[in-house]
């Protein structure tokens, strides 16, 4: 994302108006040099728990979790397994802000 020309917030609507709920659904993005977005999806079985792209009020964040599980970071996405009150940074990009993992699948 920081190598392109676009916050999160404007890719992650982009992702909803296409119907994607997380992360975890989306196989491949390609932001096409006319500026849309290309996207390809796992198969439903293939589904991976992956980060919400729902706006902050249907997405909570947690920096200590308050049930053991699957939480993604926020930042970069990266799903991790913590245990109950965790505060854990991101081993990929350091951030402490974590949200549940979904891996609901898609309906179409
Ligand atoms: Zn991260």
């Amino acid at each position: 994302l920081r190598n392109l020309n676009i916050s999160s917030n404007e890719l992650f609507m982009e992702l909803r108006q296409q119907g994607v709920e997380h992360l975890g659904q989306v196989r491949l993005g390609l932001l096409e040099t006319d500026g849309e977005l290309s996207l390809y999806f796992y198969e439903a079985k293939d589904t991976r728990p992956g980060l919400s792209v729902l706006p902050p009020e249907h997405r909570p964040e947690y920096d200590s979790p308050p049930s053991p599980g699957l939480y993604c970071c926020v930042s970069c996405g990266l799903p991790v397994q913590h245990q109950l009150h965790d505060v854990i940074a991101c081993m990929r990009c350091g951030h402490r802000s974590w949200s549940p993992a979904l891996q609901t699948t898609r309906n179409r």
